[in-house]
């Protein structure tokens, strides 16, 4: 049996962005409303670039309880916002809308995604000296929360210099920036190494960081999960290293999202097989 259909009291949440049509979001928080029980349903929203305030007076008029926010809107719906959480300041980046009372509150639930799902996996933030490849939205979410979980150092490697500094700011004094030449030096004396370019999703793309760098004992994290076992994860377990797939970040930036708007326990089984139900 299938979830009910929604009926004219069941609780509505949107993920907008685009594109949005490929988003895994409705079918985690699909999975994750049927598994605990709840009257709640997501929808995908396509909303174009530029529209992200009139969307978020939408979600006010519409009473829609949660929004996810994605790519091309994730500063642009700030300006709109009554309050923003800690890392949504920090980052300038909101990745999940929620009411408290009548006042839209933006949240950033990323990089606690990440750590969330590392620690999962075993592996402690606290006291690591990590490596981030890339110094995008994804990259800073993580800089600053591996930082705010106490990792002894956290070394961003980026082609923009500009934006690697930026990245890098966000871990304090912790903090540095590297060349993309620079990589290979400082994996070598770090715990873990995180991708947060794209590179992985095109079949074809060359490793974000030279292979030989792979090593046991060094975690490798990728933040890509399409496809779920990229050649820089396939690498990693060849050369001994312990691989770290990016689904788990997506299902807990989801299940705090899921918290946030429904004050329930996220159900995180039932989030990873909505993930992978999409293929
Ligand atoms: P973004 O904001 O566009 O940033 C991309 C970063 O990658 C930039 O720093 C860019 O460098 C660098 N980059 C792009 N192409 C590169 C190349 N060919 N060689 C070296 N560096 C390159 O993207 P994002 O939103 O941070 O997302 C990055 C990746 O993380 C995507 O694959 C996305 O799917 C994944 N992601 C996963 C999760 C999850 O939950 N697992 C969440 C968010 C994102 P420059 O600054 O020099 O241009």
């Amino acid at each position: 049996m299938g979830p009910a259909a929604p009926t004219g009291t069941t609780n509505v949440v949107a993920v907008i962005g685009d594109p949005v049509r490929h988003s895994r979001s409705p079918a985690i928080h699909n999975a994750a409303f049927d598994a605990a029980g709840l009257d709640w349903v997501m929808v995908a929203l396509p909303v174009r670039a530029g529209g992200a305030g009139a969307a978020v007076e939408g979600m006010r008029a519409l009473g829609l309880r949660g929004m996810s926010v994605t790519m091309p809107h994730k500063a642009d719906v700030i300006p709109a916002l009554d309050d923003l959480d800690e890392a949504a300041r920090r980052l300038g980046a909101v990745n999940c809308i929620g009411l408290e009372g009548d006042r839209l509150v933006g949240h950033n639930t990323d990089g606690a995604g990440f750590v969330a799902s590392v620690r999962e996996e075993g592996v402690e933030v606290t006291g690591a000296r990590v490596v981030v490849c890339g110094a995008g939205g994804a990259a800073r979410s993580v800089v600053s929360a591996v930082a705010g979980a106490g990792a002894e150092s956290v070394t961003v490697a980026n082609r923009s210099a500009a934006r690697g500094e930026q990245a890098a700011a966000l871990a304090g004094a912790v903090g540095r920036a590297v060349p993309p030449e620079g990589v290979a030096p400082a994996v070598a004396e770090a715990d873990i190494l995180v991708n947060a370019t794209p590179l992985g999703m095109a079949e074809g793309d060359p490793l974000p960081v030279p292979a030989d760098v792979l090593r046991p004992g060094l975690v490798v994290a990728d933040l890509v999960y399409h496809p779920l076992r990229t050649v820089l994860l396939t690498e990693a377990a060849a050369r001994g290293a312990t691989p770290v797939g990016g689904l788990g970040m997506l299902v807990h930036q989801a299940a705090a999202a899921f918290e946030v708007w429904t004050g329930h326990p996220a159900p995180l089984e039932a989030m990873r097989r909505g993930a992978t139900a999409t293929g």
